[in-house]
């Protein structure tokens, strides 16, 4: 596959130098986290309350896990070598559920245990319930199935998962649901991370009305800020929705400023090219510093950055499609790392094979709308949506990830193509 990102250098293209030559995806990504900087305020909450939160400080473990041998099964405790000494039948002597401590276990017997009660002392394996028969007050193991049993079979031993003291969960790790599971796991009741990280948006354009709003000749509904604030939800933010702002220097100069104000980042649909009628480039230019990043892809260009005061701006092409893929490729990442978390990058693709052909190389690398399919037999390939249009969110909700076609290649059905699954794009989001 052509390296479309070895073409362009690790240079910024600013409005200044607009013969310069285009940044790679990955050479803008890397500037843009390069200016990230995650927000140190933090709060201790109860973990409950911690789901999509950001960790502050590691979890250290309160216990070893399990706590204690105990058993990993219903079944019966005993001694291999007291089931191997009888003839197949032992006396029950005690009754241990989930919660209780058992006898040690007397010689020659075994224990009635259910999963998760501790092992008694003595004992050396657990043999299921269901390959024993109750017999008398005891019960009975088929010769066959005792030649199997082993010690130690069945039996979770103490801290064969983790120790006390052992770091269960690193700072700057997102809390999932199997992250807090862990957290209480160990005895973790409350958490530090970091605060909401506070993001306001704007929607810049004379054309838009809430949908509500009754829709005039030339005017089209507002779907940028609804695509703003789920995505920022999604991410755990706390959004300032400032609304839609009419083309105008005075307003716009007006809102950014209230913006910049109240956030950790200001976000802007909308206005950013060099049109007479984009009021949001020149206002950032004119309250603070603006870059605007000609990157080598499409959907997408331009892509402008800067700040407003010491808050950092990014701007995105007003289309919804291009607000899609630019803040799932630059600004969900840049947000991640001002939430704290370390980890955050460009995704990684899945290499899987087109379904589709393109005879026409692409002059920019180019995110297609696409849908991972599989057939009935399993098999996996990738298709892509009929058009490539920027405004056609349409396209969107039919795909359920995008297709990365690099700069000068064709595509023969069959080949390996790189899928970026809206699982990996879009916070919360699973594969249709
Ligand atoms: P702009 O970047 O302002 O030149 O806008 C590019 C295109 O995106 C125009 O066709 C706009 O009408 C459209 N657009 C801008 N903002 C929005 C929005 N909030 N919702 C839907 N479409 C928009
Ligand atoms: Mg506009």
């Amino acid at each position: 596959m052509a390296n479309d990102c070895e073409a362009s250098q690790a240079r910024q293209a600013g409005t200044s130098s607009a013969a310069a030559k285009p940044l790679s995806v990955e050479a803008a990504s890397a500037q843009l986290l390069a200016a990230a900087r995650a927000i140190e305020d933090r709060e201790q909450l109860p973990a409950m309350d911690c789901l999509g939160r950001v960790l502050a400080e590691p979890v250290i473990s309160g216990t070893d896990l399990p706590g204690w041998d105990n058993s990993a099964m219903d079944g019966y405790a005993l001694r291999v070598a007291d089931l191997h000494a009888s003839d197949g039948w032992l006396p029950i002597s005690q009754r241990i559920t989930a919660g209780q401590c058992g006898a040690p276990l007397a010689p020659g017997t075994a224990a009635r245990i259910f999963t998760g009660a501790p092992l008694p002392e003595g004992a050396d394996t657990v043999v299921v319930q269901e390959v024993c028969t109750p017999e008398r007050d005891g019960l009975r193991i088929d010769a066959k199935i005792s030649a199997d049993i082993r010690t130690g079979d069945n039996i979770r031993r103490r801290g064969e998962e983790l120790q006390a003291g052992s770091q269960v969960l690193a700072a700057g790790t997102r809390l999932g649901p199997q992250h807090l599971g862990l957290a209480a796991g160990v005895g973790a009741a409350q958490l530090q991370v970091y605060r909401r990280l506070r993001v306001a948006v704007l929607a810049s354009g004379d054309e838009l009305v809430m949908p509500g709003d009754p829709l005039g000749p030339g005017q089209i509904y507002n779907s940028n800020r609804f695509l703003f604030r789920a995505l920022l939800q999604g991410l755990g933010c706390e959004v300032i929705d400032l609304g839609i702002v009419k083309d105008d220097r005075e307003a716009t100069l007006a809102a950014l400023s209230q913006a910049a104000e109240q956030a950790d980042l200001v976000m802007a649909s909308g206005g950013v090219s060099v049109g007479e009628e984009d009021h949001v480039r020149p206002a950032v230019e004119q309250l603070g510093s603006l870059d605007l990043w000609r990157v080598a892809m499409k959907p997408g260009k331009p892509l402008a950055f800067g700040r407003i005061g010491e808050t950092p701006f990014i701007g995105s092409p007003g289309n919804p499609v291009s607000l899609f893929v630019t803040f799932c490729l630059f600004a969900r990442p840049f947000i991640e790392r001002m939430q704290g978390i370390s980890a955050a990058g460009l995704p990684t693709p899945l290499m899987l094979p087109a379904g589709f052909e393109l005879t026409k190389p692409v002059k920019r690398r180019d995110y297609q709308r696409a849908r991972l399919e599989i057939d009935a037999t399993g098999k996996a390939s990738v298709q892509r949506f009929h058009s490539t249009s920027s405004a056609a969110l349409s396209s969107l909700t039919w795909a359920n990830g995008l297709v990365m076609i690099p700069i000068g290649e064709t595509i023969a059905i069959g080949d390996p193509v790189a899928f970026l699954p809206f699982a990996e794009l879009i916070p919360g989001c699973t594969l249709p």
